[in-house]
């Protein structure tokens, strides 16, 4: 990795019931075995539930969404217990508190922790076809628009995953460098090391990226504001395998005239093979990594690309 962090300095939000805390409203935990058993060698968590912080016991009543005049309450069932104010609150202070994570893992559709598609109802108990946020989480990620952000089930799909994983890095990368005093030169580093990662995401940002920091009109501070949003929304657009592979052969081309005729073939081929679905994503990045570190090149192996986070978490052996 370009930029490796100690474990105990990248710290992760998360809901307390998905590490195994037994705070549910039936008594219970929702743990994430990708949280406890791979994420957990390699950040530390900081776990919240706004539930059982706002004074509501264990086990408690069920709560949810009711949409009534067009206005989203959290309460029981029947209408009774509002607790949205006293959600919305802690989401605020914590929010306030917690400037220092680098991403947030909430439970997917709980009426306080939902990310998105929480299940609205109308006073009459009936399910709306629109789909809620969280009281807690909208807090959060309001305060926090940077802030990689992802749920436990989206975090089954391991294309999702490695998203979420990659942002959380470079966030902190970037969170780092701001931290010990941006210059245009620490800024302009930084983006030449993500020149290969956003081209895998998103090609049109990977353009504009470029173009703002060559403007000679924007103060130092905006641009470097402009500059890590674009880069965190780029990071949020899927990599596809055809994305991907146009990467590997810009950075093929890159070096290619160092390497030999039948090394060129292989790579060319194990492109291919992944572009087509055949191999992982790790293949053709294993034989590239491979083959700079017998013709090296300082701007190819400064490429976060080519390790945005530890090997161990095997998160480009899936796709
Ligand atoms: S989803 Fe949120 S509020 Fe519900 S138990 Fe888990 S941490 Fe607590």
């Amino acid at each position: 990795m370009i930029y490796t962090v100690e474990k105990e300095d990248l710290k992760i939000g998360v809901s307390a019931c998905l590490i195994g805390e037994k705070v549910r409203y039936d008594g219970g935990s929702k743990t994430s075995d990708f949280c406890n058993l791979e994420l957990a060698n390699h950040v530390v968590f900081k776990s919240f539930c706004p539930e059982v912080a706002i004074g509501l016991p264990i086990p408690r009543p069920t709560i949810r969404q009711i949409k009534k005049n067009d206005m989203i309450t959290v309460a029981r069932p029947d209408g009774s217990g509002d607790v949205t104010e006293a959600l919305q609150a802690y989401g605020k202070k914590v929010a306030s508190m917690t400037k220092d994570l680098s991403g947030y893992i909430f439970c997917a559709k709980s009426p306080s922790c939902g990310m998105e598609r929480v299940k609205v109802f109308n006073p009459e108990g009936n399910a709306l076809p629109s789909k809620g946020v969280g009281l807690f989480a909208q807090e959060i990620m309001a305060a926090n628009p940077l802030l990689p952000c992802e749920e436990n089930g989206r975090l089954i799909d391991p294309i999702l995953r490695e998203n979420f994983v990659a942002r959380v890095y470079a966030y902190k990368h970037w969170q780092t460098v701001e931290a010990s005093g941006l210059t245009k030169h620490k800024l302009t580093t930084f983006h030449s090391q993500y020149k290969y990662t956003v081209m895998s995401h998103d090609l049109v940002a990977y353009k504009n990226l470029g173009q703002l920091l060559a403007r000679a009109d924007l103060p130092l501070a905006d641009m470097a504001q402009q500059y890590i949003a674009g880069l965190m929304a780029a990071l949020t657009i899927i990599a596809t395998r055809k994305k991907h592979a146009n990467t590997l052969a810009h950075i093929q081309g890159y070096f290619s005239k160092h390497l030999q005729s039948d090394e060129r073939q292989e790579l060319c081929k194990q492109i291919d093979s992944y572009r087509e679905g055949l191999i992982p994503l790790f293949v053709p990045l294993t034989l590239i990594n491979h083959y700079l570190l017998r013709y090296p090149k300082e701007y190819l192996t400064k490429q976060a690309y080519l390790s945005p986070y530890p090997d161990e978490l095997k998160l480009r052996y899936a796709y």
